[in-house]
């Protein structure tokens, strides 16, 4: 899988769309302090599912609104990732499409939703999409600073998860403990 695209939409402090196309290859994004690059991660750790406001560097969901200068006021911040797919990557019934999109909405009230392929889903359906890509919320796809000495500190049991996701079979190991459980 492949970022092609992140749309953003009241989301930290990009009050209006914009619409991040990344080309085939490497792409880096510079700026001066505080014109916004931590919070584009952020907003692509959130679309991955984050759902801790502290790792997003928020006290609380909401608070990734746009706060509202300039007489802009959001009512709801949106992220969408668009994906090029590798075909034989993912769930089987999303597998045949080349382009595969991700959406998260939140509202003022704290409500949210999520899209898959512009369909309403459920938070679990894009944590399984990602699930062995490495691509998710606090997967290996993401490394912040402080990430490689942390994974030196991580316990036999937590590193074995973290291999088990690279060797991918993060996916079959999460279905069978749900097996079990039902
Ligand atoms: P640095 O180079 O210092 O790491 P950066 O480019 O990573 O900077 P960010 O941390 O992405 O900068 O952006 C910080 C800015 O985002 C701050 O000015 C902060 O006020 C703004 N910001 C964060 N949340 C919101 C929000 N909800 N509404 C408006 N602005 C926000
Ligand atoms: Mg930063």
């Amino acid at each position: 899988m492949r970022i092609k695209r992140l749309e953003i939409f009241g989301f930290k402090s990009f009050p209006k769309k914009i619409n991040i196309v990344f080309p085939a290859g490497i792409s880096a994004i510079v700026g001066p302090n505080g014109c916004g690059k931590s919070n584009l991660v952020d907003a692509l750790r959130w679309i991955l599912g984050e759902q801790n406001p502290r790792f997003l560097r928020v006290r609380e969901m909401t608070d990734l609104i746009y706060a509202g200068e300039n007489g802009h006021r959001p009512d709801f911040a949106e992220v969408k990732l668009v994906l090029e797919s590798d075909q034989n990557e993912g769930p089987r019934d999303l597998a045949k499409l080349s382009e595969i999109s991700v959406a998260r909405r939140l509202y003022r009230d704290g409500e949210s939703e999520f899209y898959l392929n512009n369909r309403p889903c459920r938070l679990k359906d894009i944590v399984y999409l990602f699930l062995d890509t490495g691509v998710h919320a606090r997967g290996y796809g993401i490394i912040d600073q402080g990430r490689v000495s942390q994974f030196l500190e991580l316990s036999p049991k937590e590193r074995r998860r973290f291999l088990e996701e690279l060797a991918g079979i993060a996916r079959f190991k999460l279905k069978k403990e749900e097996t079990e459980k039902q």
